[in-house]
């Protein structure tokens, strides 16, 4: 069964997400586990954790999980949650979860960024300030 979506994204600790999730799974039946397959494209928008600066960014996430329906929950990362209820998988709360799951240090302009001077606050992305 080959499932597309766009499934909302709640805000999260001021990250936003301007545009629905676009959600395409495949998820198939094997050896009584339901086994979800495909990717979350999903754009994030705030302000960098270290810098401040206005981000925007695209976040492309590759799923691979297994369900276990008899269960009713699943293994980790989601043992917690209530992605699967019954047969029916909730695919806007997998969706958040992913999405949130790929923001573990909040949002960052770039891996490389050098965040704000501790002591005169200039963006040391724009250059080294007076005081190193
Ligand atoms: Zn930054
Ligand atoms: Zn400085």
């Amino acid at each position: 069964m080959l499932l597309e979506d766009e499934v909302p994204v709640e805000s999260f600790e001021g990250i936003e997400f301007p545009a629905p999730a676009k959600v395409r799974l495949e998820m198939r039946y094997a050896d009584r586990m339901l086994h979800v397959a495909g990717s979350v494209d999903a754009l994030a928008r705030g302000h960098c954790d270290a810098c401040l600066a206005d981000v925007e960014r695209d976040l492309h996430l590759d799923v691979n999980e297994r369900f276990d329906p008899a269960e009713g929950r699943s293994a980790d990362p989601f043992a917690e949650s209530n992605v699967l209820t019954g047969d029916r998988l909730d695919v806007a709360d997998l969706a958040q979860q992913l999405v949130l799951s790929a923001l573990p240090l909040g949002l960052r302009c770039s891996d490389e960024c050098k965040g704000l001077c501790p002591v005169c606050g200039g963006n040391l992305n724009a250059g080294e300030c007076s005081c190193t």
